[in-house]
């Protein structure tokens, strides 16, 4: 292997199938490689016994299979189990499998740091260092399957995928995407296609791509129902506010059959958990197909905020329950461990630091 090998884990099953064809090889080797890969955790081409020797040697002078390195790993009380994943160049992300009952939700990154700076949101304190390739967003999930004995071909420990981690996805489109339909594919991780969900914070032309680009579902990160507000909390809103969200969202979810869209509402206290904010996002919400999250406020140091009272929470849902809006509360899972929403932070190196405001503010 050479500094110049490509990395195999960049690709998905079109890549590699196209790969191969640009080599004068069959296209169907990209099947057979992506098994190996995903399926039989092959690091190396000396174990792929249904490829020939040539072929073979071929690969292992031009080709690696490199996935990004665990720092370590973490269990916490309730079964949630946390990595700190190394990627190049220095910076750490953090994966979460966070088991309930016979579903198994794994929580991925797709950015070192995060660029958006939502004001509740610890990643977003640390600022802003790069898009993960595509081998370091796969890369998660592979550490993740193998270490759970997931198997896309057999047991699926993995019921489901979120891109609820660290960064926001929609800014890191191409390789998300690309990423997605490796966890999707029937040759590698087997994830049904509305099981692999990715969460934004609303980044408008990047949810009307979304909808060509991958069958996935959709969640978006609301958290509050009105402009001024959602300005303070989410600051991209000022970009593209809650009227061009929301008629986003209704594209998306005209797509198939109105599939529902999930919002995220992360609850703090005092801030957004009023009941007339409940009856505004009833409003708000009645002309698109949605599930609401809501996410108790999940502490970190210095942050400006608190969970409201289980009553304060409890009254909001009760208000969208009775005008119809399936609406759960989020267990917080893994806060013994930092892996609850909103406390991944990893090491990230950052280039932009927005964040010093928010760490001005008192605790
Ligand atoms: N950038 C994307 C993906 C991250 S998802 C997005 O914003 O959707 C992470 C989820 O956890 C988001 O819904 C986010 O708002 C929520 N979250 C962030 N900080 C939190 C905190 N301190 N407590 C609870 N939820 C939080």
């Amino acid at each position: 292997m050479t500094a110049s090998a490509t990395n195999l884990l960049e690709f998905d099953r079109a890549g590699l199938e196209a790969w191969f064809d640009a080599r004068g090889e069959k296209s169907f080797r990209g099947v057979q490689v992506l098994k190996w890969i995903h399926q039989q955790w092959a690091d190396d081409f000396s174990a792929m016994s249904n490829l020939g020797k040539a072929l073979r040697e071929t690969l292992a002078a031009g080709a690696c299979i490199r996935e990004p390195q665990v720092v370590s790993h973490h269990e916490s009380a309730d079964g949630t189990r946390k990595w700190v994943v190394r990627v190049a160049d220095g910076n750490c992300v953090e994966t979460v499998f966070i088991p309930d009952g016979p579903r198994g939700t794994l929580c991925i990154s797709s950015q070192a740091g995060c660029p958006l700076d939502c004001r509740f949101c610890s990643t977003g304190r640390q600022g802003f260092s790069r898009n993960l390739a595509v081998a370091e967003i796969i890369g998660q999930v592979r550490i993740a399957a193998r270490a759970l004995g997931h198997s896309g071909h057999g047991t699926r420990v993995i019921t489901n995928i979120v891109l609820m981690g660290m960064g926001e996805p929609l800014l890191n489109f191409d390789n998300v995407v690309t990423a997605m339909a490796i966890m999707m594919d029937d040759n590698a991780y087997g994830i049904a296609r509305r099981k692999v969900t990715l969460s934004t914070a609303g980044i408008v032309p990047g949810i009307d791509r979304l909808r060509d680009a991958s069958p996935c579902s959709l969640a978006v990160s609301l958290h509050a129902p009105e402009n001024a507000l959602r300005d303070e909390l989410v600051p991209i809103n000022r970009s593209y506010p809650l009227g061009e969200l929301m008629a986003a969202c209704r594209r998306f979810a005209e797509r198939d059959g109105r599939a529902p869209i999930t919002f995220e509402y992360v609850m703090l206290e005092g801030v957004n958990d009023s009941p007339a904010l409940a009856r505004q996002l009833v409003r708000l919400l009645a002309h698109v197909p949605a599930k609401v999250n809501l996410i108790p406020f999940n502490a970190f140091p210095g942050a400006p905020f608190r969970r409201p009272a289980p009553e304060t929470v409890n009254r909001f849902r009760d208000i969208l329950i009775e005008a119809g809006i399936m609406t759960i509360t989020r267990k917080t899972r893994g806060d013994d461990i930092d892996a609850a929403c909103g406390q991944l932070v990893g090491q990230v190196l950052a280039r932009s630091a927005r964040h010093r405001r928010l760490q001005e503010l008192p605790a």
